[in-house]
């Protein structure tokens, strides 16, 4: 078979090589399969059983569930229900099979696609989102309907397959947490995707932006990934796969030389310590804070909690997992970021509107403001489990002071309401923001005035300096994280920062680019934190270089006029250095 090479963007770096999976959640391919008159009777028979037994499932569901539930949640299900209960549905279905003499699935999905159709077309925003629920509908169907092996379900993937889908959510990525998948390769998306940081996070390789993979690999065809160079070879000959085993080989051998940095201080050769922290999606990620040496939890992002469920957290739940990682890294800080939802984060059990342009739309603390029971259950939790290790937390996308008052208004009373009922918090909690929107920058001075700290988001930072979607693949080649202009507002942050006396920290994924993280720590940038794996080899960076020669390099890299030039001069000037130092002893 021929070898066949794919370039797209590299999202995780790694190699693996395994079968694939193509995983069409969107879609189901129904056959179109044609029946004798004799079989129509038992056609229908055969497609109102599948809805019985897709009503049934749903009723199990909810009873299963029910306790958890609010009231609002029942609702879904009821809503569900209603549709397989529509006469109109029903009887046109039922009408088809007889008039076309075709299979049940084959007529059910054709009707239901118009039906999907038909909603998507309607005004009304709301209205519009139920297409989803009804596609939801009609896969519990289909399942009864079809040979069950056709059908994708994420829950019973086999281990060790390389997933091939045209877009993964966040949310699925998160549901294949202990599947162990071997890679993620997806036709759309960009390098700063939540997809793309879910496996980083999950230790896979990741190749985003392929255009039509979903078309090019077949299932179970054999692949190699090559996150780093964002390359896929379906069918490779020996002579590639040995290629890459050797390359596998080496990877791991220089991975395990990192190792023995895991208890070493992060400090430069001239005595400058720096603070080198994990980020966190997932609470059961926590053992690898320590692995890789990490001095605590710079970001921890609390949105996962909230995914891939009918029902939305407790507080009480909340607070067992934020306790839990803040023992865990103590004596270490862990800073909790309050629900950053929108955006490329759904969950199924607050409807979210699916802006025009969901990274501009109701997001992050926004959401937070306009559904402040949803934050202050949170923030009741955080401030809980603040008592119990080294615990501060930040807002997300806050674009100007009004915003930061209005978060900081709702906590005040979240506080005092914790004292009426002599609950315990760290009365000192530390509050800070995080930096992602232009308008936060150009405030940064009064911003600083009224809050602990600042982290620098710049997965979003450098997609709103720019205007450059971070998850779209046609603009990925504009996402530049060295353009003086994104560098000039990192800059004017840690200069405003710095001027009230309040440290800055890094927690987008530039910083765990050991060249990147040069040139920021040159900048004045105080903390740093990243995929946790990836914590050792800016460590190694770090320890290999002065301070005085970054802030030198990093004032010399603001001159220039073009991203390129930048990482260009960085890239030179780095390895001048590394091979200086060497040459010294
Ligand atoms: C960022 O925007 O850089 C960031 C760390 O937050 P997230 O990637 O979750 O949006
Ligand atoms: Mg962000």
């Amino acid at each position: 078979m021929k070898e066949i090479v794919l370039k797209g963007i590299p999202a995780a770096s790694g190699i693996a090589y395994g079968p694939a999976f193509i995983l069409d959640k969107g879609e189901f391919i129904v056959p179109k399969r044609i029946i004798s008159s004799l079989e129509v009777d038992s056609e229908i028979a055969r497609f109102e059983e599948a809805v019985n037994n897709a009503k049934k499932e749903i009723l199990a569901l909810k009873a299963k569930i029910n306790q958890n539930m609010r009231p609002g949640h029942a609702q879904i299900f009821d809503a569900h229900l209603l549709v397989l209960e529509d006469a109109l549905l029903l009887d046109q279905v039922t009408g088809a099979i007889r008039e076309t003499e075709l299979s049940a699935e084959y007529v059910f999905s054709s009707v239901i696609k118009k039906f999907v159709e038909a909603f998507t077309k309607i005004p009304d925003e709301y209205l519009r989102e139920r297409a989803t629920d009804v596609n939801d509908i009609s896969k519990r169907v289909l399942k009864y309907l079809m040979d069950e092996s056709k059908l994708h379900d994420l829950d019973s993937l086999q281990d060790d397959l390389i997933i091939v889908a045209h877009d993964l959510s966040p949310s699925d990525a998160v549901s294949l947490y202990n599947k162990k998948i071997k890679g993620f390769l997806t036709d759309i998306g960009g390098r700063t995707s939540h997809t793309a940081i879910i496996a980083k996070s999950l230790g896979v390789p990741a190749v985003v932006g392929l255009k039509d993979a979903t078309l090019q690999i077949n299932n179970q065809d054999d692949v190699v990934i090559d996150g780093k160079k964002g390359l896929v070879i379906i069918n490779p000959g020996v002579e590639t796969k040995e290629l890459y085993i050797k390359e596998q080989h080496k990877i791991t051998i220089s991975l395990k030389k990192l190792d023995d940095l895991k208890d070493l201080p992060a400090e430069t050769l001239d005595g400058k310590k720096i603070s080198l922290m994990a980020n966190l999606e997932l609470s059961e990620e926590i053992s690898t804070v320590r692995k890789y040496g990490g001095e605590g939890v710079g970001l921890y992002r609390t949105e996962f909690l909230y995914m891939n469920r009918l029902d939305l957290p407790s507080e009480e739940e909340q607070y067992k997992a934020y306790r839990n990682v803040a023992e865990a890294v103590a004596p270490f800080a862990v800073t909790i970021r309050t629900l950053d939802l929108g955006g490329d984060k759904f969950i199924s059990s607050v409807q979210i509107p699916k802006d025009m342009s969901p990274f501009l739309g109701c997001r992050a603390v926004r959401f937070c403001l306009e559904r402040p029971d949803i934050f202050q259950i949170q923030l009741r939790a955080i401030l809980r489990a603040s008592v119990h290790g080294r615990v501060s937390m930040m807002y997300p996308m806050i674009s100007g002071l009004a915003e930061l008052r209005r978060a900081n208004a709702i906590l005040e009373q979240v506080k005092h309401s914790l004292r009426s009922e002599n609950i315990p918090f760290d009365e000192k909690i530390k509050v800070g923001i995080m930096i992602e929107v232009p308008a936060a920058v150009m405030t940064a001075e009064d911003l600083a005035r009224e809050t602990d700290f600042f982290s620098i988001g710049t997965n979003d930072l450098i997609q709103y300096t720019l205007a450059v979607d971070r998850v779209n693949e046609k603009t990925a080649h504009l996402y530049e994280p060295a353009h003086p202009g994104v560098l000039k507002m990192i800059q004017k942050t840690i200069d405003a920062a710095h001027n009230e006396g309040i440290p800055v920290a890094i927690c987008g994924e530039v910083a765990s680019d050991p060249l990147l993280a040069f040139l920021l720590l040159g900048m004045g940038i105080d903390e740093f934190s990243m995929p946790a794996a990836l914590m050792l080899s800016v460590k190694k960076m770090i320890r290999c270089i002065k301070f005085q020669d970054a802030q030198r390099i990093a004032y010399e890299a603001l001159q220039l006029t073009t991203g390129q030039e930048v990482e260009e001069f960085i890239d030179l000037q780095l390895h001048a250095l590394m091979e200086g130092y060497k040459a010294g002893g």
